[in-house]
């Protein structure tokens, strides 16, 4: 039996992952479940899964989860806060952690699941983009096992050789290629993107997602998290990354190789695919995803990103190659523009306008600490909400 916790289970990948472990009870083991407001769902995934644990955001909220879960003769230990979060990622109970926690929020507990050497499922790439380094030590000084959910990361990580040890020139591989849908936006005339709508952005033509990463797609910031995400777990330079825009969200990445080779991972755009892969790796186990049909496909497009079109993919590569804390920078920026767009105070455009004034006003620094890149957050998120306040009046 696999104990395992998921941070964020109400969410996009939490309910996925709720949805895998279902199909194999005589495999999984729900050891803790964790959620920020959705009390209600929360309550009703305890009852079908039956954790020792569960944890909300704030103490009324866990007053209502308790009361829930009492009416229903539940014998649920039910806590609250960042303290219990990471109790609940690095019990001596629990064996796997999905980290599915939505941005920075979610750092402190992915990192003491590192901390603890659990098997982390890692969903949450704003964890990794923020710490890069300091992530990666930990993983690797506490003997923690890293697994990518993210769907361009994973298809990498299939199809790397089984060996492989971050060492790209090692392995023989030429280049990292990171497919991108392009987004609901991907053809839409660029003048009217001043304009658009949080539902019109959030409507992704191939995924399913929570609110905030369909937004990053929409503004392509998304695939520029994965950029860094894939240079920390793959040990990968930028110049060995390339996107590439294939609209049909099939092919969910590729490795090509020195000697000409290109090996991919397609399928049907389902994260229970990536979630089952981790779940059970090396092994295999039956996801509940179809499987792939390419003749009913037809045709597989790609092309190459428009830059001007999407300058948030521009600034995630300039944070990456500025290093330190600019990642952080990015993030943080990033994470307020998009809550401010989903709050309607600023518009679509102006999400990369305060990310770049955020990230062109404020300086970076090395990243010597989680306190340093924590400090570094809080700085950029303070200088964001002022440059919001400023575009929204
Ligand atoms: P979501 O918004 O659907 O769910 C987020 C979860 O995090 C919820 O359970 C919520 O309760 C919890 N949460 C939110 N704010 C919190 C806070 N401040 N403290 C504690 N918990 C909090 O998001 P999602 O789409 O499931 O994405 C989760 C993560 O997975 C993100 O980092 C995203 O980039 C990544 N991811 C998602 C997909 C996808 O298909 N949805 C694909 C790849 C990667
Ligand atoms: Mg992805």
């Amino acid at each position: 039996m696999q104990r395992i916790t998921i941070l964020g289970a109400t969410g996009s990948i939490g309910v996925s992952t709720l949805d895998v472990l279902a199909r194999h009870p005589e495999k999984y083991q729900v050891y803790a479940l964790s959620a920020h407001a959705k009390v209600d769902e929360l309550a009703e995934q305890c009852a079908q899964f039956r954790p020792a644990r569960a944890v909300v955001g704030s103490a009324d909220a866990a007053a209502r989860l308790d009361a829930l879960l009492r009416a229903r003769g539940l014998a649920v230990e039910v806590e609250h806060g960042e303290a219990a979060l990471c109790s609940i990622a690095s019990s001596a109970e629990v064996d796997t952690v999905m980290a599915a926690i939505v941005g920075a929020a979610g750092l402190a507990p992915t990192l003491a699941a590192a901390r603890a050497g659990k098997k982390i499922l890692l969903a949450n790439k704003e964890a990794l983009v923020m710490s890069g380094q300091l992530f990666m030590d930990a993983v690797h000084e506490h003997g923690a096992t890293l697994l990518p959910i993210d769907s361009e990361h994973n298809a990498i990580f299939q199809s790397l050789p089984a060996s492989y040890a971050r060492q790209p020139g090692a392995a023989g591989v030429a280049k990292i290629l990171l497919t991108a849908s392009g987004g609901p936006f991907l053809n839409r005339a660029v003048e009217t993107l001043e304009h658009v709508t949080p539902d019109e952005a959030c409507k992704h033509p191939n995924w399913s997602m929570g609110r905030k990463i369909s937004v990053d797609s929409a503004t392509m910031m998304n695939k520029g998290l994965e950029v860094i995400e894939a240079h920390w777990l793959f040990g990968a330079p930028a110049s060995l990354i390339d996107v590439v825009i294939h609209p049909q969200s099939v092919i969910h990445s590729m490795v090509s190789y020195v000697d000409g080779s290109v090996i991919a991972e397609l399928g049907n755009p389902d994260m229970r695919t990536p979630i089952a892969n981790a779940l059970a790796f090396p092994e295999r186990i039956e996801s509940g995803v179809a499987q792939l049909d390419l003749t009913s496909i037809g045709t597989l497009q790609f092309h190459k990103p428009d830059f001007a079109r999407f300058p948030c993919l521009a600034l995630a590569f300039e944070s990456l190659d500025a290093g330190g804390t600019a990642p952080a920078l990015l993030n943080a920026a990033n994470e307020v523009a998009v809550q401010a767009f989903l709050e309607r105070r600023i518009g679509f455009r102006d999400i990369d306008r305060v990310i770049a004034r955020v990230m062109h006003e404020n300086p970076h620094h090395a990243a010597t600490s989680i306190g340093a890149v924590m400090d570094c957050d809080a700085r950029a998120r303070a200088a964001a909400q002022a440059i919001v306040a400023g575009l929204a009046r």
